[in-house]
């Protein structure tokens, strides 16, 4: 082992530009370097930049600002040092196991029995032996992603990239698949000499990596890191795992520092149209503000208190608690969740005022429903295609994102009965046009 870092960024910046011209700063001075033998775990909010800066650590873009080095050479396009695991999966459906795993050799113009031998290695190692001639539709969720690491691994990679690799696996699946990884790992019997992992679950970075950072928004940067030095295998019911959890769930809520150059304060984030919004129900949102509203908390709760007392993870609460803050409902600092005037006064109204309440929020605070409204507003038939809105959000994001902004969008308006929805034709319309 030497000490020369494997991977570098100095003072790595990145800017996309806006349909109005101006610039979108999604990171800004970001410096990191992943040694030998560490796994390093980017944790943040939706949009803080995690896999902006996994893109460009794996040379599928350029940064607009600062330099990134993999062995000592800067990063210039796809390098088959470094390889990547994506949250989709991203397999070729028409291709089975073997020849899926098989395709991440196809850049190296190896021998054919070369590349046999390596991919049989790859998909034995990872736990699917036997399957080989399979078709991704005939394996389950979980399989498919050992698929996805099959192929990362077969290249002999020296840096794995792992962009939320468990997040679309249901929870025993990704337990498994987690677990499984980190055994390979300890054991040294995977290729790889360091990991990024990039996810939004606090348990998932404490139990797999060895420094944790923890990302700010609006512009995406570090704002913190947190070393985790217990020995695997983790147990996730110790006392000083939950008091990680807890200490980095707080740095996530922290008061914001108000970022020079950034032009606002992130306490409310300002969205844009283009923002990835979670899925989180009315049901979830009205229920959270009920339990914070009433006693013993009085407006104000702790989070991880809260959660407990409702019977759910911090990291389920957390996207609830953060939709909240983006409607305006409640301030979440310092890991706690603090209603606003409205907040309380929601909590406090029968269901028909609840709704306006809801809609006033929903369509000022979320500009991709006010967008909505404002087309059906603007037609004489008040109808919308659904489709034409997932083109216009398709400059902006992937398509996979677009689907789930979109779902947001339609089950808030419903509630709030902003506009209508039909599933049946993918269909907007306004049932009560101003
Ligand atoms: P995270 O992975 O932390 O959720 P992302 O890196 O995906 O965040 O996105 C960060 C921000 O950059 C978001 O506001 C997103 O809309 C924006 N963004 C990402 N890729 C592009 C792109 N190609 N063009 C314009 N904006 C983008
Ligand atoms: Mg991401």
């Amino acid at each position: 082992m030497n000490n020369s870092p494997l991977m570098q960024c100095s003072d790595v910046g990145k800017s996309f530009p806006k349909p109005d011209g101006t610039e979108l700063l999604v990171l800004q001075g970001m410096n990191l370097e992943l040694f030998e033998g560490q796994i390093i775990g980017l944790l943040g909010r939706s949009g803080s930049g995690k896999s902006t800066l996994l893109r460009l650590i794996a040379g599928l873009s350029e940064p607009s600002a600062g330099n990134l080095k993999f062995l000592g050479k800067p990063i210039a396009g796809p390098a088959s040092g470094i390889s990547m695991v994506f949250q989709s999966f991203a397999l070729f459906p028409w291709l089975t196991v073997f020849e899926n795993v098989a395709l991440g050799l196809e850049a190296q113009r190896l021998p054919s029995v070369e590349i046999r031998k390596r991919s049989l290695a790859a998909i034995d190692l990872i736990g699917l032996d036997g399957f080989e001639s399979a078709y991704p539709r005939e394996l389950s969720g979980g399989m498919r992603q050992r698929v996805g690491f099959a192929r990362a691994l077969v290249v002999h990679p020296n840096i794995l990239l792992m962009d939320e690799p468990f997040s679309a696996l249901d929870v025993l699946t990704a337990e498994t698949l987690r677990t499984d990884f980190l055994d390979l790992w300890s054991e040294g019997r995977m290729p790889i000499k360091g990991v990024i992992l990039v996810t939004h679950n606090i348990e998932e970075a404490v139990l797999m990596c060895d420094r944790v950072l923890v990302f700010g928004s609006n512009p995406g940067r570090i704002l913190s890191e947190i070393k985790v030095t217990l020995p695997q295998p983790r147990n996730r019911l110790d006392p000083s795992f939950r008091d990680l959890v807890e200490r980095i769930y707080v740095e996530m809520t922290a008061k914001p520092a108000v970022v020079a150059g950034a032009g606002r304060h992130e306490r409310f984030p300002g969205l844009g149209i283009g923002s990835v919004l979670p899925q989180v129900s009315s049901n979830l949102l009205a229920g959270l503000m009920e339990a914070v509203a009433a006693a013993p908390f009085n407006g104000n709760a702790d989070l991880p208190k809260i959660a407990s007392d409702l019977q759910m993870e911090i990291d389920d609460l957390f996207p609830v608690a953060e939709t909240l803050q983006m409607l305006r409902f409640a301030e979440v600092e310092g890991g706690d969740i603090k209603l606003s005037e409205e907040g309380v006064a929601f909590a406090q109204a029968v269901v028909d005022d609840r709704k306006r309440i809801f809609a006033r929020h929903l369509l000022t605070y979320v500009p991709l429903a006010a967008h909505v409204r404002r087309v059906l507003d603007e037609r004489a038939s008040h109808l919308a295609r659904k489709s034409r809105f997932i083109d216009e959000l398709e400059d902006f994001m992937s398509e996979e994102d677009a689907e789930q902004t979109l779902r947001a969008v339609i089950r808030w308006g419903r509630y709030a009965e902003a506009y209508a929805y039909d599933d049946a034709n993918a269909m907007f319309s306004l049932e009560n046009p101003t």
